[in-house]
């Protein structure tokens, strides 16, 4: 093509070189960090021609998704616009690299659609009808009202919900210092249901798996895809494999992850567990387990003195006794259950016994979020790593926190004395995280209400089952007095808020990341590049907003601002946790703020030395930290002589008391830190189940799903439809402002078998109803042998909408629908166009060949909260017809009425605190924002639902 004309001749030398990649060794592939400061490469809209651009290089974390990767903004020194994300080789988890979403911040940030001013609603909620307003204004109304509900003691009707977090530390800081027990997550939709089957085990309640190091690598899938730790752990994988490690996945789809994979196991949903506990016997019967771990590190004398008081208290004894206890389990009845052969089954066990410690297993969401006792599958999963010994070993798998840093803050509160129901009710005493899936529900049967409601980047009705009894309770302000919605972006969600505030994307902000990619622990900045860039200028500003586009802000100072103005003169005792260190009386800054974290961050301040620069000069630079190269092992840190003064030993298992608290445990006659557990080893036998009603779980068990096969009718043209995965392009709700990322991915069709689609007699994009619990969507299908038969699936990322009404947002991938109710709970939704071209500053929305948006499916999903974990069952028993002659793309249907009565079917299954003592929830459980351990008793609470006044009293 060079040669005979039809492109410039790219070799040609037309100037003068700008320096290239320079620096040896790792970082060959980026800029030197030297040379962040003044950049200078060809500006690529001016090719063929070399004409010069000098940039400041930036580093900030990427906030797509959770794993927070490093990427470095190129700012523009002349224009200081940003021109390009790219990856940071500082960033110890990510090691520069990125997936498709990080890059495509750059979309984000210049969306023609995106907000850039303080919104407040005109007419009625919902109308769509907004007017600017000034950050003062938002900030003195939402003060005045959180104020006046202090005063009056209603600290419950305060809530702040968040759909991404990812700020180490702050929010704690905030809703702690305002004395509420108001933070909500998303967690319930999420991953809570991994996290019990894992908190059960070892206290820790997320797996960190190291598989670089792995010589056979589990997943319980689709993490990658849904992703969780994507890029940090794809990188790792392979470089595992390449190393020689085999990967399986369960999945009944063929993911990407599955075609990586040395074995697919297609599960039929539901049934891993029985996989998992089929392996286990395999590997205990072929005396492939570590017996040396297990001795050491497993209650198994409490197991053998609770189960089988009259048998032998020995390690060889309770070896049998385990193989007696999963007899069941053969390799052909977990064939039979799953549809996965029994020789796979079989061969896969041998291979995790053969890795021994070098085993690395992951589930974040997919099984344990999709099922009805979802949360057995990761504790029979981490149970092959305990018979295998790969618990926090060099190719194992750890616990998250090991593999984490928790930053040290400052002015840190004293706990919150209220316990909110809403957020923690009575049935669900062991739920993971708080049970937000039913925060309408509840609202809707007046089991209290919410008078100051944040949500922050959270779009529950779009993202969460039953989005039209969020939307139900979004239109009754007696139920939400007031919905302020913080939001990079318009969603469905902020259609229904009073006041849409814009807050920043990942080159916009201030967070702190810690997350655990591997067998090190690592800290993150994300910090406004825009800001800094201004700062490496002469050019400092005192807010952030000053540096963003239009008036966009960050939640930090938003957050110390609110509180302020919350409490002006202090008499609320919240004003001095937002007083800086340095001049008591005046605000503390955000730089303070940080500063002080850095510097408390160990090895930190000597590598900031070394440099010449302070802490928070050091991490405005690399944007990253290496905290501990290798984390492994933890649990047999020692304790000291000192915490070993008055303790006492427990004969049993060697628990170590002091104080009437678990401390550590002996092993081999030396105390060691062990577990957060009650016996501070890893528990088989769960003694927490038992005194919390569910005695038939005391151990690792199977649980039949409520989308088991015998409890589909086929002839009825029942199937489980699988939602839990994405396509790995896209971001939660926030893909809709990336075109980038629109253009690859815009489509969710129900995979299907050939075997199905002949049933129906349907091919690829043929229209098909789905019916559920509570109602029915109407979707492509997509014909495809990548699809377990029997099973059909759909990505639960597509199908953003707008009303005519709304504020034009997210038009890359939002199809326009029109609403209607009956009064009566019926909510019907049509599509009444797809996506189309239009007009903006930027051109490429002109060019916008794409049409369909796909389709809304998880409003017409009902909620299934498990009854033990509170997660969310994502799985759906659907009925697949044919369509009729009215049926259009995109309809959905649902009945709210048959919503109320599904969650009171739900609600049914479960055990309700009080627990042992009187408590509402075991006090050993992590609980987010956990607030005084004195309101895990109902007896101390008053009508409020806060310590009852001579409690407090006592206080000192
Ligand atoms: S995996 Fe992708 S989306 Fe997630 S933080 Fe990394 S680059 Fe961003």
């Amino acid at each position: 093509m060079e040669s005979i004309g039809v492109i410039p001749n790219l070799h040609k030398d037309t100037g003068e070189s700008v320096e290239r990649l320079t620096d040896p060794g790792k970082l060959t592939k980026y800029p030197p960090g030297k040379k962040w400061m003044e950049w200078t490469e060809y500006e690529a809209r001016e090719w063929p021609k070399k004409v010069k651009k000098t940039y400041t290089l930036v580093p900030t974390t990427c906030f797509n998704c959770e794993s927070a990767c490093g990427l470095t903004a190129y700012v523009d020194k002349e224009t200081l616009q940003i021109r390009k994300l790219e990856g940071n080789p500082y960033h110890p988890g990510s090691r520069g690299r990125n997936c498709a979403k990080g890059p495509a911040t750059i979309n984000q940030i210049t969306d023609p659609d995106r907000i850039l001013y303080p919104m407040k609603r005109k007419g009625p909620r919902g109308s769509g009808e907004w007017e600017r307003i000034s950050w003062d204004q938002a900030l003195d109304e939402i003060a005045a009202k959180i104020r006046k509900a202090l005063k009056e003691r209603r600290h419950n009707q305060i809530a702040y919900h968040v759909g991404r977090p990812g700020h180490e530390g702050f929010m704690d800081w905030i809703l702690k210092g305002w004395g509420i027990d108001g933070h909500n997550s998303h967690t319930n939709i999420c991953s809570s249901g991994a996290r019990f089957g894992y908190n059960l085990w070892y206290g820790y309640n997320r797996p960190s798996p190291d598989h670089a190091n792995a010589k056979f690598i589990l997943l319980i899938s689709a993490h990658l895809e849904s992703g969780h730790y994507f890029n940090p752990h794809a990188q790792r994988i392979i470089e595992g494999k390449m190393k020689g490690a085999k990967l399986a996945t369960m999945d009944p789809r063929l993911s990407n992850t599955a075609s990586m994979s040395d074995y697919w196991l297609p599960t039929y949903p539901g049934t891993e567990a029985a996989v998992l506990l089929a392996m286990a016997k395999i590997i205990l019967e072929e005396g492939l387990y570590n017996r040396d771990y297990m001795e050491k590190w497993v209650n198994w004398k409490t197991y053998m003195q609770k189960v089988h008081p009259n048998a032998e208290c020995t390690f060889d004894n309770f070896i049998q006794k385990v193989i007696e206890e999963y007899a069941e389990f053969t390799p052909e009845y977990a064939a039979k259950e799953s549809g996965v052969s029994a020789d796979i089954i079989r061969e896969v066990a041998v291979k995790i016994g053969e890795a021994g410690e070098r085993f690395a297993t992951h589930n974040w969401r997919s099984a344990a979020s999709g099922n009805l006792g979802g949360w057995a599958v990761s504790r029979a999963l981490h149970f092959l790593n305990v018979i295998t010994g790969s618990v926090g070993t060099v190719g194992g798998t750890s616990p998250n926190s090991w593999n984490k840093y928790k930053p040290i803050v400052p002015h840190v509160p004293p706990p919150e004395k209220f316990w909110n129901d809403l957020h923690f009710p009575d049935e669900y005493p062991l739920a993971f995280f708080e049970m937000s899936q039913l925060l309408p529900h509840f609202l809707k049967e007046g089991r209290g209400k919410l008078d100051v409601y944040f949500t922050r980047v959270f779009n529950p009705i779009w993202t969460y089952p039953d989005g039209f009894v969020w939307m139900e309770a979004f239109l009754d302000e007696n139920l939400i007095g007031t919905h302020i919605a913080l939001t990079p972006t318009w969603s469905e969600t902020a259609f229904y808020a009073d006041y849409v505030l814009p807050m920043g994307l990942a080159a916009e902000r201030h967070d702190i990341n810690s997350y655990a990619t591997h067998g090190g622990v690592w800290l993150a900045f994300r910090q406004p590049v825009l800001r800094e860039a201004m700062r490496r200028l002469g050019k400092e500003v005192e807010y952030t907003y000053e540096a963003n586009p239009g008036e966009v802000w960050e939640e930090d100072e938003f957050w110390i601002e609110l509180s302020w103005r919350i409490d002006p003169d202090g008499s609320l005792g919240i004003k001095k946790y937002f007083e800086s260190l340095k001049n008591p009386g005046q605000k503390i800054t955000i730089d303070e703020w940080h500063q002080y974290v850095f510097e408390h961050v160990p090895g930190l301040p000597e590598a900031a030395r070394k440099e010449g620069l302070t802490e928070l000069e050091y991490m405005k630079k690399y944007g990253a930290f290496e905290v501990e190269k290798y984390a492994y092992k933890k649990n047999e840190k020692r304790l000291s002589d000192a915490d070993m003064e008055g303790a006492t030993v427990d004969e049993t298992e060697g628990t170590i008391y002091k104080n009437g608290k678990p401390i550590g445990v002996m092993i081999d006659g030396v105390p060691m830190t062990g577990f957060p557990t009650p016996s501070r080893k890893q528990e088989f036998y769960s003694q927490t189940m038992v005194d919390w009603k569910w005695p038939e779980y005391a151990i690792p068990c199977y649980i039949k799903s409520h989308i088991h096969q015998e409890k589909l009718d086929r002839e009825k043209g029942e199937y489980v439809l699988v939602p839990t995965f994405r396509l790995p392009t896209l971001i939660h709700s926030r893909s809709g402002n990336a075109k980038w990322l629109a253009e690859i991915s815009n489509r969710n069709p129900i995979w299907m078998h050939p075997q199905e689609a002949r049933r129906f007699g349907v091919k690829t994009g043929d229209l098909i109803k789905v019916h559920t619990d509570i109602g029915y969507f109407v979707d492509k299908v997509w014909v495809t042998e990548g699809m377990k038969p029997g099973v059909v699936a759909c990505s639960h990322h597509i199908g953003r909408w707008r009303r005519p009404q709304d504020k034009v947002g997210n038009r890359w991938a939002t199809n326009t629908v029109k609403i209607t109710h009956d009064g009566n709970g019926g909510w019907k939704m049509q599509t009444i166009a797809g996506i189309k071209p239009f007009e903006s500053a930027d051109n490429d929305s002109k060019r916008i060949f794409w049409s369909d948006g796909g389709v809304h499916q998880n409003i017409t999903h009902a909620v299934h909260p498990d009854p033990i974990s509170g997660m969310h069952c994502w799985h759906q028993r659907v009925r697949l017809e044919r369509v009729g002659p009215n049926d259009k793309y995109g309809d959905i249907f649902v009945d709210t009425k048959k919503s109320m009565e599904n969650y009171r079917e739900w609600l049914k299954m479960t055990r309700p605190a009080p627990g042992p003592n009187g408590e509402r929830r075991p006090l050993w459980f992590a609980r987010p924002f956990r607030p005084d351990d004195r309101t895990y008793f109902r007896k101390n609470m008053d009508e409020m639902g806060g310590l009852k006044p001579e409690l407090l009293e006592n206080d000192v």
